[in-house]
């Protein structure tokens, strides 16, 4: 399916000089995005994986559907003071300051194989901060699925070696 039709890219937003690509509208046709959860289920379910791990706030809009079609669990990453119980947590750079990531320290048992989801790979800021997070409790990261790459932006460099699926790519 030609999913691109269904992204807005939105000029200057949220700040001057970024295109920023919306995937509400792909979210909003019920057909369209079935058949994109379908192709990340499809990926996911020759890796036979235990548990979807996903980044707020858009990693779970993909990842909890993901899961519910495999019978998995999904874990959610969230940024820092948001998560309940105890945590482990994890910094990364972002252009200007750092931002925290945090996981509960229980989500995954060592040895679990999981799939992280997001709907947007842009430098791989995120999505390597939520490996380390998934490694460090000790699960195996088998793949790692978005909606789109901004190839410009490099972010595959940093998932070498992980096994990555990407729909749409601008
Ligand atoms: P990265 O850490 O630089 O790879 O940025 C990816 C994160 O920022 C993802 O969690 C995305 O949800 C978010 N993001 C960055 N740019 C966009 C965009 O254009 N549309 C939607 N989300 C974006």
């Amino acid at each position: 399916m030609d999913y691109k039709k269904y992204i807005k890219i939105v000029q200057d937003w949220p700040k001057e000089g970024v295109q920023f690509k919306d995937i509400t509208p792909l979210m909003d046709d019920g057909k369209a995005f079935k058949s994109a959860v379908d192709e990340i289920v499809e990926f996911a379910r020759q890796k036979n994986i235990d548990l979807v791990v996903g980044p707020e706030a858009r990693g779970f809009i993909i990842g909890c559907p993901v899961s519910y079609a495999l019978e998995t669990g999904f874990a959610p990453v969230r940024k820092e003071g948001k998560l309940p119980r105890e945590v482990i947590k994890v910094d990364y750079g972002l252009e200007y300051g750092k931002n925290v990531l945090t996981i509960h320290k229980d989500a995954i048992k060592p040895g679990q194989r999981v799939l992280i989801t997001d709907d947007l790979l842009a430098t791989g800021g995120t999505i390597e901060a939520t490996i380390k997070l998934v490694e460090d409790l000790g699960g195996i990261v088998v793949g790692c699925a978005f909606l789109i790459e901004l190839s410009y932006l490099n972010g595959l460099e940093k998932l070498k070696g992980y096994d990555v699926l990407t729909l749409m790519n601008y």
